[in-house]
């Protein structure tokens, strides 16, 4: 097997059980190594430090699979995660039908995502999975296998269209893995809502898993209120607060073809749809016009897309978030309330709220933090991977 020898002093994030060792930690690879290959990791002083999957193209220069020395990387070792993955979720998800079954690193296999979604259209289960980088590509076969053996579903589709998958020297790739093709579209119920899921060519893996418990927040503060919900994609929250028994809900995306969606959504649950009112249009700019024509709202939801990709585009993203803030805490009536989201993780959770802040005095209005969003616990989090905590979120009121 072969061996990465780090320079002196660089074991003490892996000492502290982080995942990733950088490229700049690195003082000499021993033995002949291919991308994917089991590699130990080993201190300046010969120590073991970690069994990882080498990736000779990234940054990321190794992905932890082990602490333990005496752990083998081998197919039983997969079966065994795959197996903690899903006791896991059996103990912590329920009620739902679409939940994420692995997450990456903080399910001891970093860089591969496993949703599952069960249709209530005939009960299909469906996997579909996402392999973002080589040690877990290297190791495909068996991880598929495992997972259709240790989960009964026979059907599992591959989403790896995915552009972090160039930075491990890797093409994208969608396509069948096992089992047959998905349908167009599966219908997944969450909380007594039902939502269409296409999982071919859907967002992520179809659909936005990791916002359940906001979807279930939105519920239950909707009723009666008139919602405004910016960046709804195909409607999650816009069904959640029509759910809720919104009395009007306003949804805004620039996708036509997510509106389509979302409204088809709509009917899907036989919803009123006299409540619910679509505009295919920039959020920014419409956010503003809203507020110059005098509208406004008694609960707001701001989940924009990723704005901040990597560290550069901190500074210009801040200022994005920090424009829709503002423009929707104008719009917001006193008492009234706001869910607002940065999924990117180059932004964290302090930054967030500083930016938040901002737009409140500029927008001269006082807020109270009711309390701080995330993903769902089907997204766990290591005590010692803040990389793994991307989404946050600010559940506020205007006072
Ligand atoms: N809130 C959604 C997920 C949002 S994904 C959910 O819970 O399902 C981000 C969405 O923002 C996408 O649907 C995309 O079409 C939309 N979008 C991106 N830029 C936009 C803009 N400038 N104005 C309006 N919508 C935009």
């Amino acid at each position: 097997m072969g061996r990465l020898i780090l320079k002196p002093g660089k074991e003490r994030s892996l000492l502290h059980r982080h995942p990733w060792l950088f490229a700049g930690a690195v003082d000499r690879v021993e033995g002949r190594v291919s991308p994917g290959a089991t590699v130990s990791l080993i201190g300046h002083d010969g120590r073991f430090l970690a069994r990882a999957a080498y990736s000779p193209h990234s940054a990321i220069r190794a992905r932890v699979w082990t602490f333990d020395e005496a752990e083998p990387v081998d197919h039983a070792f997969f079966k065994r995660r795959i197996q903690r993955a899903l006791a896991y979720r059996a103990a912590q998800v329920c009620g739902t039908g679409a939940v994420r079954l692995v997450f990456g690193e903080a399910d001891g296999l970093p860089g591969l995502v496993v949703d599952h979604y069960r249709s209530v259209d005939g009960g299909r289960q469906q996997l579909v999975c996402q392999f973002m980088a080589v040690g877990v590509e290297a190791w495909k076969g068996p991880i598929v296998d495992a997972l259709v053996r240790e989960t009964g579903c026979a059907h599992v589709y591959e989403r790896s269209d995915v552009s972090i998958r160039e930075k491990e020297g890797l093409e994208q790739t969608t396509g069948l893995l096992a089992g047959d093709e998905p349908p167009e579209l599966l219908l997944v119920d969450e909380g007594g809502v039902r939502y269409q899921v296409d999982v071919r060519k859907g967002h992520k893996t179809g659909f936005y898993i990791d916002q359940r418990d906001s979807r279930a927040l939105i519920a239950r503060n909707s009723a009666g209120r008139d919602v405004l919900n910016c960046f709804c994609y195909t409607g999650g929250f816009s069904l959640a607060a029509l759910k809720g028994e919104a009395r009007s809900v306003l949804s805004i995306d620039s996708s036509g073809e997510a509106l389509a969606h979302a409204r088809a959504n709509v009917l899907a649950n036989g919803f009123d749809s006299q409540r619910a009112q679509w505009l295919d249009a920039d959020a920014f700019r419409t956010l503003r016009s809203l507020h110059q024509d005098g509208q406004s709202f008694d609960l707001i939801v701001l989940d924009p897309p990723k704005l901040a990709p990597s560290q550069q585009h901190v500074d210009r993203a801040a200022r994005a978030y920090k424009d829709i803030n503002l423009s929707g805490l104008k719009l917001l009536r006193p008492g009234g309330l706001l869910a607002t989201y940065s999924c990117s993780g180059a932004i964290g959770a302090p930054l967030f709220q500083k930016i938040v802040a901002d737009a409140a005095a500029d927008a001269g209005a006082d807020v109270r933090i009711l309390g701080r969003l995330g993903a769902g616990a089907d997204h766990p989090m290591l005590a010692g991977f803040p990389e793994g905590e991307y989404l946050k979120g600010l559940w506020l009121q205007r006072i």
